[in-house]
């Protein structure tokens, strides 16, 4: 047995058996490259399902982690804490003025479940509209908030009141959103949804409706945030004033975090009301502001509007009666194909050692990080243009 397969085989024997596996085992990473335990690199355009925005292991996030994990690890927010106070005032300085607070926890789903915890709270409504092909996370009220029926079917009854409206519909906007309405909550760009992103006259219409009807409006950034779309945050590409941003995958810099941002306007919550073990945690929030360090000194945005705009052109221009559509904003792509996109994943890991992402069956995401160079962008789209553009898959 290589041991390859031993690990392939322990997993298989003892993890829940939740996940559906490719057949790799990756052991360390850099940059825009992961290995695998026989020493063979990958192209990664996954980041880990967006996480790795500024690449994995990144020296300055190893510095910070490695000098936190001797100074202090665990600090749960009944005490104050160094790191975890200069994250805050950090976050919250790249958001505009009026959002000063910051719930800090250990992922995207448990920053939409405090979000909407929240939005209850301060509404003291009930009703929470989310939007079809959302995805907000798997935990009960997130799960809520998600739409896919495969995702929600097994576990029903879900959290009452719920309801969902078609992406980009302003007219059943217009209906969904009443004086009972606690919050709508919505993606700028669906990201598991197959990379769809919302127009701007609705968003627009979402957040004065919301106003109107006294209605919070919650943006989940969990995939979108930290200069995915070529803006720190997908909302500035819009003229929007939300109540919460929900963030998390790349914000801890590759460790696990979440934050809900909270925008003044909904006034204080309620001591005791929330919390998490883990949440703030010091190494986290070490490895977070080095991660916004490295984001604001490799001026990681606007290189990534700059490639993003490279990246769809170059795309869009393959010929192929396969794709549908190239849709995405910076460095978040689908690729939407007239057939299954399983076999092309496969095809880009197993021949030309390039690992992609599917978004629904038939999108293929990329998700590269951030820090990913030209030379490496040349690659991917000239191996993407051969696939397509080849007579059979
Ligand atoms: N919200 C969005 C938009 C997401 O894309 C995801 C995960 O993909 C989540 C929430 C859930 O995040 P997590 O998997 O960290 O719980």
């Amino acid at each position: 047995m290589t041991e390859q397969q031993a690990f392939a085989d322990l997993e298989a024997a003892h993890s829940a058996g939740v996940y559906a596996k490719r057949p790799i085992t990756l052991v360390r990473g850099s940059g825009a490259t992961l290995y695998d335990d026989h020493g063979q690199a990958y192209l990664d355009c996954g980041s880990g399902i967006g996480v790795a925005n500024i690449g994995h292991c990144h020296p300055t996030v190893v510095q910070a982690i490695a000098e936190q994990a001797a100074t202090l690890t665990v600090c749960p927010e009944a005490f104050h804490n160094d790191q975890r106070a200069l994250l805050q005032a950090e976050l919250v300085q790249l958001f505009p003025a009026e959002f000063q607070r910051v719930f800090l926890c250990n992922s995207g789903t448990e920053a939409v479940e405090a979000a909407l915890k929240f939005a209850r709270m301060a509404t003291g409504r009930t009703a929470i509209v989310a939007t079809m092909r959302g995805f907000h996370g798997r935990t009960f009220g997130a799960l809520s908030a998600t739409w896919e029926s495969h995702y929600r079917e097994p576990f029903m009854p879900l959290v009452p009141d719920f309801s969902h409206i078609p992406y980009n519909n302003i007219e059943r906007l217009q209906n969904a959103i009443t004086e009972q309405t606690a919050a709508l909550i919505v993606e700028i760009i669906q990201g598991e949804g197959g990379i769809r992103p919302a127009t701007a006259e609705f968003l627009q219409a979402a957040q004065t409706i919301c106003r109107e009807r006294g209605a919070l409006l919650i943006l989940d950034e969990v995939q979108t945030g930290f200069g995915r779309t070529g803006r720190m945050f997908a909302f500035e590409h819009f003229d929007l004033e939300p109540d919460f941003v929900c963030l998390a995958k790349a914000l801890g810099g590759g460790m696990p975090m979440g934050a809900v941002v909270i925008n003044q306007r909904v006034g204080a919550l309620a001591t005791g009301t929330h919390g998490s073990t883990f949440g703030g945690n010091p190494l986290a929030c070490a490895a977070a502001r080095a991660s916004l360090r490295v984001i604001r000194e490799e001026q990681l945005v606007d290189q990534t509007a700059e490639k993003g705009d490279w990246l769809l052109a170059q795309l869009r221009s393959i010929n192929s009666p396969k794709i549908r559509e190239v849709r995405g904003l910076g460095l978040m792509v689908g690729i939407e194909l007239k057939e299954k996109v399983a076999p092309y994943l496969q095809k880009l890991m197993n021949q030309h050692q390039i690992i992609a992402l599917n978004s629904g069956s038939n999108v293929l995401r990329l998700l590269p990080p951030l820090v990913i160079n030209w030379a490496e962008l040349e690659r991917l789209v000239a191996t993407l243009r051969s696939i397509f553009e080849e007579p059979s898959a």
